[in-house]
């Protein structure tokens, strides 16, 4: 599979969403284990708000993955509403209106990622989704002249390898810090989302068809 169309983009975000929805109660408890406890609710509240646009009519690939992050912006709430809204409605301007390929993609990651920093300062090692997101943004470029679907598969082991490497990590921001190094052998909550969000879109079915 070297590109998605439309409705093809429509089925990754739709899995993307379904594996946070299953995830609702691991994201509760890691938040409850170094923040607040509110990024599973926080979190299901927007994609299952993605599920509900992704029912209804979408114009273009670029304009299906602005309004993901519309609605996240709009139903998350907390500093994930405004990080992964971020993401993707940043992420949305780096990729073609009809398409979305490898290098498509790794584009759509990278900006994403450029803009979350913007935002909110976090680089690697601050113990945020970030540490997921960088490295699945790489993975994602060093893989950007092949197929779609290894390029997905290439990113969401990157973005898990980086989310498990948050479990060493103090954090430096958000509302870890506080803990010190109490924080020590939790991953971070976002991070995990991240993970978990790129997993589901690269094993959708709708990569695998020829
Ligand atoms: P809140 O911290 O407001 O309760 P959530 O619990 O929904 O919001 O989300 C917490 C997650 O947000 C963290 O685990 C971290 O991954 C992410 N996060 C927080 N601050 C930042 C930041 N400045 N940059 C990137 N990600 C961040
Ligand atoms: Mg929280």
């Amino acid at each position: 599979m070297h590109a998605l169309e439309l409705d093809g983009v429509k089925q990754i975000l739709g899995a993307a969403s379904d594996a946070i929805l299953a995830q609702t109660e691991t994201l509760t408890h890691a938040d409850q284990a170094i923040g607040d406890g509110d990024h599973g609710i926080g979190m299901s509240r927007g994609f299952e708000a993605v599920k509900v646009r992704l029912a209804g009519d979408c114009a273009s690939v670029s304009q299906t993955l602005g309004m993901v992050g519309q609605a996240l912006m709009l139903n998350i709430g907390g500093s994930s509403g405004a990080i992964f809204g971020t993401l993707f409605l940043s992420g949305s301007k780096a990729v073609p209106a009809d398409k979305l390929d490898a290098a498509g993609f790794a584009a759509f990651l990278q900006t994403g990622l450029e803009a979350v920093q913007k935002r909110g300062n976090a680089k690697v090692g601050d113990k945020t989704m970030v540490d997921a997101l960088e490295p699945a943004a790489k993975a994602a470029q060093a893989h950007a002249a092949g197929s779609l679907r290894d390029c997905l598969q290439a990113s969401a082991q990157a973005a898990w390898d980086g989310m498990e490497s948050t479990k060493a990590m103090v954090a430096t921001l958000g509302r870890a810090k506080t803990l010190g190094e109490r924080a020590i052998g939790h991953a971070d909550p976002g991070a995990m989302s991240m993970a978990f969000l790129l997993r589901g879109m690269a094993d959708c079915p709708a990569l695998a068809k020829p």
